[in-house]
């Protein structure tokens, strides 16, 4: 078999066979196929598309590309989180310390930046000495010692989606349905939970933009979980706007520490305790939905989120003074905030260009290589239905390069429709499946 024919085939519109998509992954993790082929596979992939049964047999090849983690000796329920991404989602940050509190362990592989959404690894690593990248003997350790446990993918891990992740991020076929199906449910099944929430974003800020897509991705994503003998519930929330009011690594992290805090905005705290509540569910912690936010709202005031937090971090060799002392996660050297031109509602928000100006600060990637800046990245002031007068900033815009700020500035003025309407802001929570 060669990579060139697989990549003919796939460019011509024909369907892949689990013989072939083996190959490809099999070669891809160990260097046998290239990264411009893979790049091309892809770009077919993200045209032409793919069956399920190709995006079954994409899954289980990536799963396999690694080995996958059993932790059922350690006698407690596991229960994961994913979501497809967006802005200012910094939900696995909060959830973890939260479940973990609450008695139910949460081994949690997650991504980095993609495109103009932000990444879990990315900013964890904002904190000084934290280290994402366990051995897999490690990982287990720390999930037996403290709870929960966050890394990436590593070489002993879904290595085929580390690769891809990375590939995909930098050739423009991030938003493409079997892709991200294939990329998360790798990840998540390796992980060794028994019950998985995930959160697909849709709107102007997620990788989908309409509902059906958003439940063709459910689909998929339950399907494949059920295959696998998993629990799986899928919460289908907005993303037409940013998630809380930071974007960007540490300023996220922020925002996260304040949630735990009991301190966070509004819609992220729901949106935490939503899908808290239903990992309590699947964990055996909570006998229904109603007891599971009780028991998050508990966690939170009690402090014993927080303090689960100090713990993982402390575990993972971070400096869990960060917690508390914000001056030791990077900040930027300045700050500006950008006005509206207009005066009235805000109607509507372009998040993804929300997202794409934080990524030109320096927040994610545009090439395999970049640096990420950990400090940059954006204050959002304004939601879907604030008044706006002239005096009222948009965004406060956080930077360390001014060469840099003045493109972000332009986008994000752009990126917010100001209307005379009052309008009401999106329903976070669209719908949770299977209901
Ligand atoms: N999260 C992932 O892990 N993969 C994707 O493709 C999208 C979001």
């Amino acid at each position: 078999m060669r990579a060139v024919d697989v990549i003919a085939k796939k460019r011509d519109g024909r369907v892949l066979t689990r013989d072939e998509i083996g190959f490809i992954i099999r070669g891809y993790t160990d260097g046998d196929v290239a990264d411009y082929q893979m790049a091309a596979l892809l770009m077919a992939i993200y045209l032409r598309g793919m069956s399920d049964d190709e995006t079954v047999a994409l899954t289980e090849a990536m799963l396999h590309s690694g080995e996958v983690l059993d932790f059922s000796d350690l006698g407690f329920p596991r229960v994961d989180k994913h979501s497809t991404g967006g802005v200012g989602d910094k939900t696995s940050l909060v959830i973890a310390p939260v479940i973990a509190a609450g008695g139910v362990l949460v081994p949690m592989i997650s991504g980095h930046a993609l495109a103009h959404s932000g990444g879990t690894l990315d900013k964890l690593e904002s904190i000084p000495g934290f280290r994402t990248d366990l051995s897999l003997s490690e990982f287990r350790a720390t999930l037996k010692e403290v709870g929960a446990a966050l890394i990436g993918q590593t070489a002993e891990i879904a290595p085929a989606d580390k690769k891809l992740y990375a590939l995909r991020d930098v050739t423009a076929t991030v938003a493409c349905r079997p892709l991200m199906a294939a990329s998360i449910m790798s990840k998540k099944m390796a992980e060794g939970a028994s019950g998985l929430v995930l959160d697909v974003k849709v709107g102007s800020g997620a990788f989908l933009k309409k509902e059906e897509e958003a439940r063709e991705l459910a689909k998929v994503m339950i399907s494949i979980a059920r295959g696998m003998n998993r629990d799986c519930t899928v919460f289908i929330t907005d993303m037409n706007q940013p998630l809380g009011r930071a974007v960007g690594n540490s300023l996220e992290l922020i925002e996260a520490f304040e949630t735990l805090k009991g301190r966070g905005p509004d819609d992220f705290n729901t949106l935490c305790r939503e899908l808290s509540a239903e990992m309590f569910v699947l964990g055996g912690a909570a006998a229904d939905v109603d007891r599971g936010r009780r028991l998050y709202d508990e966690i939170i005031e009690s402090g014993a989120a927080l303090e689960k937090m100090r713990d993982i971090i402390r575990t993972q060799r971070g400096d869990a003074k960060a917690v508390d002392d914000y001056d030791l996660l990077p900040r930027a050297s300045q700050t500006q905030r950008v006005f509206s031109n207009d005066v009235g509602y805000v109607q509507a928000i372009d998040t993804e260009a929300i997202g794409h100006a934080s990524m030109l600060l320096g927040a994610g990637r545009v090439r395999l290589d970049s640096p990420i800046d950990r400090a940059v990245g954006l204050t959002v002031h304004a939601k879907i239905g604030d008044r706006i007068e002239l005096d009222s900033p948009l965004v406060t815009i956080h930077f360390n390069d001014a060469a840099r700020a003045h493109e972000p500035a332009d986008e994000i003025r752009a990126a917010y429709m100001i209307g005379d309407e009052p309008v009401e802001p999106p329903r976070l929570i669209k719908a949770v499946l299977p209901s």
